[in-house]
């Protein structure tokens, strides 16, 4: 069985573009590209479980191949918070943070300046065939939160988190640098090896 096309279970365009960037031969449309409704609470307690919820929620509604990607930040010093609610961070506030800049400031804002502040992002990545076949992967990428924003590509923590091996934000490198070493990219390859292995 040969896949050339799969939904993406997600209504982030900045994913849709990482992901197909890094599965060239594979059309990846959104939800909304098709006009299907997609929102779906993700009530998972890891990465793989969200994934999975989104895959499936997609899935029963589509009947086509569906990639559902779950990522989050995970920051040492915070005990691995945001993690599965990087997507909500602050929600619980009074004035929840209303954009990614905001939410970078509410992030910085937890950390004691002039300390070393070690994190990582963590994908989740499922290639859901049928309703009881799927390929998962799930990949992470290390690196530094740094207080200075920098950088104006990708999209979410890109700018606060510093890659020590690059000396630069992932904000301040191109999608094809991101890919390269990226959770997400890293994960995508993974699903990409077992998609030439169908
Ligand atoms: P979800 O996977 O849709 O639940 O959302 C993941 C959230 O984690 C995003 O909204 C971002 O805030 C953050 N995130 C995940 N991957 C990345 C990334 O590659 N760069 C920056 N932020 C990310």
């Amino acid at each position: 069985m040969k896949i050339d096309a799969a939904l993406l279970a997600s209504n982030n365009r900045h994913k849709k573009i990482e992901i197909a960037a890094a599965l060239p031969g594979l059309i990846i449309s959104l939800p909304a590209d098709k006009g299907i409704e997609f929102d779906v609470e993700e009530t998972g307690a890891t990465f793989l479980d969200n994934a999975l919820l989104k895959a499936r929620a997609l899935f029963a509604a589509a009947k086509t191949p569906v990639i559902a990607d779950d990522s989050g930040l995970c920051v040492a010093s915070l005990d691995g918070r945001p993690g599965v609610y990087s997507a909500r961070f602050g929600f619980d506030l009074p004035a929840p943070p209303a954009d990614d800049a905001e939410r970078n400031a509410y992030l910085l804002s937890l950390l004691p300046r002039g300390r070393r502040h070690e994190a990582f992002f963590v994908c989740a990545m499922v290639l859901l065939l049928s309703e009881y076949r799927f390929f998962a992967a799930q990949e992470t990428v290390e690196g530094l939160i740094v207080h200075e924003p920098r950088g104006s590509s990708g999209f979410g923590y890109d700018p606060v988190f510093f890659v020590p091996e690059k000396g630069k934000t992932i904000a301040e490198l191109p999608l094809e640098d991101k890919n390269s070493f990226s959770h997400r990219g890293r994960a995508a390859a993974r699903i990409r090896a077992n998609i030439e292995s169908l």
